[in-house]
């Protein structure tokens, strides 16, 4: 097997434009973040006018804000409320249809269209953790899921090394960044004057293949290598240790819990921004004629009531518990089920929280309690 990740180049700034053109010759849609509505929101590029030049972002709990800071780098800032999550697992599909036939006989027939090829510009390192975390759940279940299988296969990664962290980001503690280590097609370092870009699969190697590359200077290495260590050392919030199931199952009625719920307003925000959070509901909905229904999937979360209700009551009916089986799952079940935590430390959920729950402060008060 050749060893794809030794192709690497330097690809000068200006011919960025070179890669997007050579994505959307293999037949991939090409996106990647934008701004928009005062985000960073993923959506088709046009070219690379649509990427968010010298942009970077401020965030804090319950806070984001899009900055410019008049640099020429297309990746200079954090993430936005959206990673791989809603291209794969999407907040709302249709599974099936079923229709009444001629002689009143239910009539079945599976969504199943052909997804797109896409290629994700601008990847981050916490994503690609999560992303492998998806896979498990989805398509390494017994039973792979035939939608999120299908949109996973033509999708196409390029990583973009993260040098400015967000306040809110702490992926160097859960060890999943900020450099991108693996589950990519391209990986691309950024630096003033270009990229250096490297291989991470076969079809990355046909990409880079088509670039104008330049070798890679001993100066350039050391730049991105440099930057990669200040990205970490930006980074001050951490969780206090890799694995919290003994710390949290053995904390479950710790007055903190009840301190978080007076708080927390259950509005789901925390699970509808989390890269790995994969609960759904599915439902039906028949058509006015009485003749046809859809069935439905759509995203759940551990905070609404449907969530915990099982066949006459609701399990957790109140904010204490719902917040509890949040982090107890994530940081704790996940062990159980997924051979690691649930969180790959992108910070989306402090930033996105209306009342500016901080996920770290929360488990550090229960660990400084149990020390
Ligand atoms: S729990 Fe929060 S910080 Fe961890 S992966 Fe989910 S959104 Fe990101
Ligand atoms: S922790 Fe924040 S985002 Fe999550 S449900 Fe509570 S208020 Fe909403």
């Amino acid at each position: 097997m050749p060893d794809h990740s030794v192709a690497t180049g330097f690809l000068v700034g200006h011919d960025f434009a070179q890669l997007l053109s050579a994505l959307a010759g293999q037949g991939y849609r090409c996106i990647g973040p934008t701004v928009r509505d005062g985000a960073l929101v993923y959506d088709t590029l046009g070219g690379v006018e649509d990427l968010p030049t010298g942009v970077q972002i401020s965030q804090g709990p319950g806070r984001f804000q899009v900055e410019f800071n008049q640099g020429t780098r297309l990746f200079d800032w954090a993430n936005g409320p959206q990673a791989l999550k809603p291209l794969l697992f999407t907040p709302r599909e249709i599974l099936w249809e079923v229709r009444r036939g001629a002689d009143g006989e239910l009539l079945f027939s599976q969504q199943d269209p052909e997804p797109v090829p896409t290629a994700v510009i601008g990847v981050r390192a916490c994503d690609l953790a999560a992303l492998r975390l998806q896979d498990r759940h989805f398509i390494e279940a017994d039973v792979p899921d035939v939608g999120y299988t299908a949109r996973r296969r033509r999708l196409f990664l390029v990583a973009v090394n993260c040098t400015r962290p967000a306040d809110t980001c702490f992926c160097a503690s859960t060890g999943d960044g900020p450099a991108a280590t693996r589950g990519y097609d391209l990986v691309l370092d950024e630096l003033d004057d270009g990229f250096i870009a490297s291989a991470g699969s076969k079809r990355g190697n046909e990409v880079l293949a088509l670039l104008p590359l330049q070798p890679v200077s001993a100066e350039q290495r050391q730049s991105a290598a440099e930057a990669t260590e200040g990205a970490v050392a930006m980074q001050h919030r951490q969780l206090p240790g890799p694995n919290l199931r003994d710390l949290l199952f053995t904390n479950l009625d710790h007055p903190r819990w009840e301190a978080v719920a007076a708080r927390c307003l259950s509005c789901g925000n925390c699970t509808s921004v989390c890269p790995t959070c994969f609960c759904y509901r599915e439902l039906d909905q028949p058509a006015l004629d009485r003749e046809s229904a859809r069935h439905y999937r759509e995203w759940d979360s551990c905070f609404t009531q449907g969530h915990s209700y099982i066949h006459g009551f609701v399990v957790r009916p109140d904010t204490r518990l719902r917040y509890r089986q949040w982090l107890t799952h994530k940081l704790g079940g996940w062990h159980d089920q997924y051979g690691r935590s649930g969180c790959v430390g992108c910070g989306r959920c402090i930033s996105w929280c209306p009342v500016g729950i901080d996920i770290t402060e929360e488990v550090g008060a229960i660990a400084a309690a149990s020390t």
